[in-house]
């Protein structure tokens, strides 16, 4: 699409109803002039939150706008979710590893064998998965 305009005296240039319509350009925001070649390259400056749209608070990270909000719950996000990837959240632990966690919650001592019989699967499967709660992972 391109539309013929005149640019006043003062150096003024009224963008067209249609195109503000389509690009959604809000009369009264920001636009980024940038000298192209021989022309003009005009850009909506939308300086809300990529996350939540929030237009207060704005702060820019690599290339983004990002609100104090949204960064404050990122990073409140990263503190409990751990580092490590293949730590299993405790909504999406195995069955096992859940009701094996309460076995030893209910009797501390009990034994690994005592475990495997209780939860019908083989004792180096309960070593595994003990080694495994040992470390973290799950
Ligand atoms: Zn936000």
């Amino acid at each position: 699409m391109s539309i013929v305009r005149k640019i006043d005296v003062e150096g003024r240039i009224v963008l067209p109803i249609s195109i503000r319509e389509i690009l959604k350009i809000d009369p009264t925001c920001d636009i980024i002039i940038q000298a192209h070649g021989n022309g003009l390259c005009l850009f909506i400056y939308r300086n809300y939150c990529v996350f939540c749209r929030a237009t207060s608070n704005i702060l820019a990270f690599k290339g983004h706008d990002v609100c104090k909000n949204c960064i404050r719950n990122i990073a409140s996000g990263l503190k409990t979710i751990p580092r490590h990837e293949k730590i299993i959240q405790e909504e999406n632990r195995s069955p096992a590893i859940t009701k094996m966690i309460e076995l030893l919650k209910q009797s501390p001592d009990i034994k690994q064998y005592e475990i495997a019989k209780i939860l019908g699967i083989s004792k180096p499967r309960v070593s595994q998965l003990m080694k495994k709660l040992r470390s973290g992972v799950v």
